[in-house]
């Protein structure tokens, strides 16, 4: 095996190279599929000089495609000017990023930035925001309302609001207090929410469940009924939140007492960020009481300002709404589609067989990059750049690979 920039990884190596070294990984979804070596807009190339159209940018992160040259040229000169200074300095782009944040959210005064470097350790950071909302002695608020199939991670305290039993299961008890509702019921809302109720946990589109958005309206009564209450309505738009869905947050006009973003924001490099509306909850997580040591560094924040820069500069919002939409009818045209939800660039689609897995394999190898959160289920959530032809090109494929991927498992 050759070696490239003192990596194991070298041309021709491919699949050989994963047998051999693959065993040393501890892959979260197993054995990694491919080794993926390099890309460019919206193409990567495996160790075998493979090229594959990337429909899922590293699961609805790489928002301007990959090897951007303004990111590229904006993450190495802050690293060669300032790569890190820890928690006891701040560096410019660091109070950038937290101010265009806020100005995108059009937060109020006293709204603050928190950053780190995922969506989970966001939601960590939103999960203790909720346990300072504890209300007082005699009125205390004990509990923390999420929705069924939820995803927000998988620490702790992510794992606590998470709702699928099978990541659960190994690590209860978990932090206490995560109570369900079925998912997009105001009515089932509106009857859990009361003054024993801290926080309310909603994504506004449930990536992970399926890509699961809701009616018209349910945002706007989860904000009534937790503003009733006196709860705080928390919005995990980790993989919703800058462009994905054609808005810079799918949960707009709703503003939420809080709002985590990860994903999408670095352009590809690791940020999370929780921002916190208003002074009143703006002060409920003191100095200290979370932290990371990488968390808003100079280079990923150079990075989320570049690619903020980029999503505006080269209208991507409107673009991933147009695109995405062209991309919905391709997909609902085919006869073995039984459902399309389309939010802008994050597109999960129904199969009539349960073939999913099979379907995401040989479309890697008809050179398409997709995702399979459910059995019968697919995901795109390719760069804000892809260009509607390669949606088409990839729905005029699906036939072909849907006919294999039924016949493989017949
Ligand atoms: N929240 C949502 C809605 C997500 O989709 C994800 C990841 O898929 C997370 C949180 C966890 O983010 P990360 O994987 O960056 O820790």
């Amino acid at each position: 095996t050759k070696s490239e920039g003192g990596t194991p990884v070298g041309r021709g190596a491919g699949n050989e190279l994963l047998a051999r070294y693959g065993q040393s990984l501890m892959g979260v979804f197993g054995t990694p599929q491919r080794v993926l070596v390099r890309g460019s807009g919206t193409k990567v190339w495996d160790a075998d000089g493979k090229q594959y159209t990337d429909l899922l940018a590293g699961i609805a992160v790489n928002a301007l495609g990959h090897a951007h040259p303004l990111l590229t040229s904006v993450v190495t000169s802050q690293l060669a000017t300032l790569g890190h200074v820890s928690n006891f300095f701040t560096s410019p782009p660091q109070i950038a990023l937290a101010e265009r944040l806020l100005q995108l959210a059009e937060a109020p005064a006293g709204s603050k930035v928190f950053f780190a470097n995922s969506g989970t350790e966001a939601n960590e950071a939103a999960f203790k925001l909720a346990r300072r909302h504890a209300g007082t002695d005699e009125s205390p608020r004990t509990r923390i309302i999420a929705l069924e199939n939820a995803f927000h991670g998988r620490s702790m305290g992510a794992l606590a609001l998470t709702h699928k039993q099978a990541y659960r299961e190994p690590f209860e008890p978990l932090p206490g207090g995560v109570e369900w509702v079925p998912a997009g019921d105001a009515d089932a809302l509106r009857a859990a929410v009361d003054d024993t109720v801290a926080a309310v946990f909603i994504e506004p589109v449930q990536g992970e469940a399926g890509v699961r958005g809701f009616d018209d309206g349910y945002l706007a009564a989860a904000r009534q009924i937790t503003r009733e209450a006196g709860a705080l309505l928390i919005l995990d738009e980790v993989q919703t939140g800058i462009g994905r869905t054609g808005d810079w947050f799918a949960s707009a006009p709703v503003q939420p007492d809080a709002m985590t973003l990860a994903k999408g924001l670095g352009g590809g490099l690791p940020i999370g960020a929780l921002i916190t509306f208003g002074e009143a909850t703006s002060s409920l997580l003191s100095a200290g009481q979370h932290g990371t040591t990488f968390g808003g560094n100079p280079v990923a924040t150079a990075a989320a300002l570049a690619t903020l820069h980029v999503i505006e500069e080269q209208g991507l919002l409107g673009h991933a709404r147009s695109v995405g939409a062209a991309a919905a009818d391709a997909l609902g045209a085919l006869e073995f589609v039984t459902e399309v939800r389309q939010y802008g660039l994050l597109i999960g689609f129904d199969l009539a067989e349960p073939v999913a897995p099979a379907v995401v394999q040989r479309a890697l190898d008809a050179g398409y990059i997709i995702n399979a959160p459910g059995p019968s289920t697919i995901r795109l959530a390719p760069p804000l750049i892809m260009t509607e032809d390669e949606l088409r090109s990839f729905a005029a494929a699906l036939g072909g690979i849907y006919a294999s991927a039924t016949q493989e498992t017949a």
